[in-house]
């Protein structure tokens, strides 16, 4: 456990600012969270507490106590004046009206800044979620479990050590206060940390029920906050979705990329910042399969991996329709929305040839990479594995393929084999030494991700109490890149015998 008490002082009174209120009353209720009972911190994300120079991990018993207190609404300082804010969205791809924070309180935010994780972003809104029922619980209560918490906690950390835009956990703090789902389950609350999260929902929410003033504000404000070059534009309103878009199609190239399932892309949980946002029913891809989803609700495969960046599009041209009262010109909106496409592919493309270690792009690589793709969903080969070990395949052609590398394709060896001979010719253009190749592809393939199977162990010992095995799993996802061959376990598919990961929006 990182102690940070000698560097950081103990800052349990956190003078939180509110500018959100600033928008006006109907942008927000201003909802004291209901807390926890007895809480607890469960974990601390050092990396996340740094962000905000504070030090949760003070190891003063009281000191903790106030953090837990804090942060889980129990407790407020003197001048925190949450709220929770109003949003509509598209679910399903169905107008689903208004929805909003029916479980998150928003407690302000904090300037402070960590200059060794910076991301362009001094100000930090911290939120809670899970702390208590708001005027948009509609007929939830407010809560989130244990189970979903702990997943939303590690998963966020995961990804920002792998790189990905997302937002960040700060701390987990859990109780005994019991809430009902499938099964009986303990409550707990984690705090989430992003530079906004405006979500595509909060325009449709002021588009579609006719609060153009309202609505333009919301642009003048969420321009201001991630994207202030866009003021300077000709038509401010569209070079903020131009600027989604750009960000959007980046996101969904590292997605797609690193074998990650969202989920649930309702429109209601697309970030402006096009950072992920709402980690609910997600997974990495153990065996490839497009048209996975670990969603259990979502039968159709509409959030599958295959349609991820096609919904990303869909969702877009909802927001660019919010938008249109303030773009005025539907042709240069879809135009905008028309850029998608090519920047996704560009992106896409561009990170597959560094997971391939092809370096320069040459004629013939997409063809290569698309039968490396369809050799890896004809053999259901493990996502994260493939990329990996493929960065150990001796360039030579005489070179045995090695047995880890192989075992990933018993399907069908056969075109997989006819592949690498491919794969070996075109490995003499960047003629890189095999072990140069391998560090440079090491460096975008990850060997550790938040697999289904580690997440449900470390799950199951959190709900008996103990918190070492979802600790340990956060300190190996700290460094995705790394070998740590220690850690060797966590870099393994899912056990034979291991449940698929089957999820529901339930949490
Ligand atoms: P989600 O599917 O998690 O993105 O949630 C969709 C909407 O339902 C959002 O407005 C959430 O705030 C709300 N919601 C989800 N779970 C709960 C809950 N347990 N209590 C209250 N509101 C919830
Ligand atoms: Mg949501």
């Amino acid at each position: 456990m990182d102690s940070c008490m000698q560097v950081m002082p103990n800052r349990v009174d956190l003078g939180f600012d509110q500018p959100y209120r600033n928008l006006g009353s109907e942008f927000f209720s201003a909802v004291r969270p209901v807390g926890l009972p007895a809480p607890r911190l469960g974990m601390v994300s050092a990396d996340a507490s740094r962000l905000l120079g504070l030090c949760l991990e003070s190891r003063r018993p009281a000191i903790d106590q106030a953090w837990a207190e804090l942060f889980s609404g129990t407790t407020l300082p003197a001048g925190c004046e949450p709220i929770c804010t109003v949003y509509s969205g598209h679910q399903f791809g169905n107008w689903a009206g208004q929805l909003g924070d029916g479980r998150a309180h928003l407690l302000g935010e904090l300037s402070t800044s960590d200059p060794t994780q910076d991301c362009g972003y001094a100000r930090w809104e911290v939120q809670l979620k899970g702390a208590g029922r708001t005027p948009y619980s509609r007929h939830g209560d407010g809560r989130a479990v244990l189970r979903s918490s702990i997943r939303e906690f590690l998963c966020s950390e995961a990804m920002w050590h792998l790189g990905i835009p997302t937002t960040r956990a700060l701390c987990l703090v859990t109780s005994s206060l019991a809430v009902a789902r499938e099964r009986m389950e303990t409550a707990a609350v984690v705090t989430r940390l992003a530079p906004s999260f405006i979500r595509f929902g909060h325009f449709e929410h002021f588009s579609y029920s006719g609060q153009h003033a309202a609505l333009r504000r919301l642009a003048d404000w969420t321009i201001a906050r991630i994207d202030p070059a866009c003021a300077d534009a000709a038509n401010p309103a569209l070079a903020l979705l131009q600027g989604v878009v750009t960000r959007t199609a980046q996101l969904m190239a590292q997605w797609q990329c690193i074998g990650f399932i969202h989920g649930v892309m309702n429109t209601d949980n697309m970030s402006m910042l096009g950072w992920t946002l709402d980690y609910g029913p997600f997974a990495f891809m153990d065996g490839f399969d497009p048209a996975h989803t670990p969603n259990t609700t979502d039968r159709a495969g509409r959030y599958a991996w295959g349609r991820q960046p096609a919904i990303a599009r869909w969702n877009l041209l909802a927001l660019a329709q919010a938008l249109l009262p303030l773009i005025g010109e539907p042709r240069v909106a879809m135009d905008a929305i028309a850029a998608f496409e090519p920047q996704f592919s560009q992106a896409m493309r561009a990170r597959l040839q560094d997971k391939l270690g092809l370096g320069a792009l040459q004629d013939g690589d997409d063809a290569l990479v698309d039968t490396w793709l369809a050799a890896m969903a004809e053999n259901r080969s493990d996502w994260t594995l493939s990329f990996r070990r493929l960065g150990s395949l001796p360039a030579h052609v005489d070179s045995p393929i090695p047995d880890a590398l192989q075992s990933l394709f018993t399907t069908r060896p056969q075109p997989f084999r006819a592949w690498v001979a491919d794969y070996r010719r075109r490995l003499r253009q960047p003629g890189l030494a095999d072990a140069e190749r391998k560090l440079a592809m090491d460096l975008v393939n990850p060997r550790f991700v938040l697999r289904h199977h580690l997440a449900q162990h470390a799950i199951a010992q959190a709900e008996a109490g103990d918190f070492s095995a979802a600790r340990e799993l956060m300190a190996v996802l700290r460094y995705p890149y790394a070998e740590q061959p220690e850690h060797a376990a966590y870099a393994a598919a899912p056990p034979q015998d291991a449940e698929a990961p089957a999820l529901s929006c339930s949490s």
